[in-house]
């Protein structure tokens, strides 16, 4: 049988094709708390904030709104949980493989649940928020999980009267930041390696997209991670966020989001205590298409390229650079593709394509979509909303694209921009 995780256990090939998965038609949201110590809290203003169903433009549910208190609060129960002699500290590497072994069991016993609420809270398709973001999760957790024991330093040969040893430590209090787009999967790709190698974690989810953040933290707790060692608080960025990001007692951040907040993220760590920085930000990035391609193959390479996720992807390939000779063959052949691209309810297991996140992303796609227009470029299909409730765009194709225009340079999603080129000798 194939297990859930996609590997097919004793080597034997699984003749029969499981059911698809189906999303929780009403599924009641229980975490939109604060969670610092394994506990839930309100936030210590009192303020609450808004998550929307971008797909309906419907509130979902109203969330507890972290600020500088509240990270301060996370920020002393993550230290404490660190300190030596506590719980974490004095617990073997097995242990904490272990754990982080039973928290993928834990995904995969509410894959579905988890699945259905980043749907909810993203808009984008079930099953790809199933098999994509769920199946990263497991593996991921269950990758550090093995890693947690096999963590060593060196010895280094010195002048014989010499011993020269390293040891890898935890650096302390991690601070997470995560974006939008693909929430569960970003927080477990900062989550996993940071308890892995023992350290704790306060974590902030973007605003738009915190409900299986907050959920994880319910299995945190159920899993048994000691309290302290993970702690989340929802919020906005210029508060919350920054208050992780000038925190003088966190040690580490790890932040995925735009280049615009990642540069103010290294200020503030460079400000404040120095703290190392991991960031992973946007970009513009190109696919290059040369003229002996299998071009049917180019064409659905492309195509997933810029639109998986709703074009929500720092690696989307929104630009494309095609060899002159198969241009207007692949611009043609682009065209018919996503005019087939089935655009809709992310809960229709034949949906490929749902909503933007907010109403600024879907603001900013259109106004670049008239930019692109206006600039010279040629729309061959797309540039329109879907008029119907959310916040749903139509795939969208630009040829005749120069190197100068917005749309060549800015970083947007769902617009694929082909740009011809006569050689590739600069390459
Ligand atoms: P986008 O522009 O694509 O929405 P952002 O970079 O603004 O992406 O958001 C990514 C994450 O960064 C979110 O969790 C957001 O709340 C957070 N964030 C935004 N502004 C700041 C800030 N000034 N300091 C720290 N975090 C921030």
């Amino acid at each position: 049988m194939a297990a859930l995780n996609g590997a097919v256990e004793n080597g034997q090939p699984d003749r029969k094709v499981p059911p698809l998965p189906r999303p929780l038609r009403s599924l009641e949201v229980k975490y939109t708390k604060i969670f610092i110590n394994n506990e839930w809290h309100d936030s210590t203003s009192g303020k609450k904030f808004p998550t929307y169903n971008p797909s309906t433009l419907e509130k979902i549910c109203d969330i507890e709104e972290g600020d500088k208190p509240d990270v301060d609060n996370a920020v002393e129960a993550a230290k404490a949980a660190f300190q030596r002699g506590s719980l974490w500290r004095q617990m073997d590497a097995l242990s904490r493989g272990r754990l982080l072994h039973k928290l993928a069991d834990l995904l995969e016993r509410d894959r579905v649940i988890l699945a259905t609420l980043e749907t909810m809270d993203t808009g984008k398709p079930f099953l790809q928020a199933y098999f994509i973001d769920l199946e990263g999760c497991i593996k991921t957790l269950r990758y550090y999980a093995g890693w947690a024991d096999k963590i060593q330093g060196r010895t280094i040969p010195v002048d014989e009267n010499f011993v020269c040893f390293t040891r890898h430590e935890p650096m302390g209090v991690c601070g997470a930041i995560t974006p939008w787009n693909f929430p569960l999967l970003m927080l477990i790709w900062k989550m996993a390696p940071a308890l892995c190698c023992g350290n704790t974690l306060v974590i902030k989810p973007a605003e738009q997209t915190p409900l299986t953040s907050l959920y994880i933290g319910s299995l945190i707790k159920e899993v048994g991670f000691p309290p302290g060692v993970v702690n989340i608080v929802p919020g906005y960025g210029p508060t919350a966020g920054a208050a992780i990001s000038t925190h003088h007692s966190i040690d580490k951040i790890a932040f995925t989001g735009s280049t615009k907040v990642g540069k103010l993220i290294k200020e503030a760590a460079s400000k404040s205590n120095l703290k190392r920085v991991t960031l992973e930000l946007g970009g513009k990035n190109p696919c290059i298409v040369c003229a002996d391609a299998d071009l049917d193959l180019a064409v659905e390479c492309a195509h997933q390229g810029v639109f998986f996720n709703q074009g929500q992807c720092c690696t989307a390939a929104s630009r494309v650079f095609v060899e002159e000779q198969i241009y207007p063959e692949f611009v043609k052949r682009s065209v018919e593709y996503a005019k087939k691209r089935l655009v809709g309810d992310p809960f229709d297991a034949r949906t490929e394509q749902g909503p933007q996140i907010d109403q600024k992303q879907f603001d900013k796609i259109l106004e670049l979509i008239e930019s692109g227009k206006k600039e010279g470029a040629k729309l061959e299909c797309g540039g329109l909303a879907i008029e119907d409730r959310g916040l749903f765009i139509k795939p969208t194709v630009f040829s005749e694209v120069t190197d100068n225009m917005r749309i060549a340079k800015e970083e947007d999603q769902l617009l694929q921009c082909a740009l011809c080129t006569g050689s590739f000798w600069w390459l």
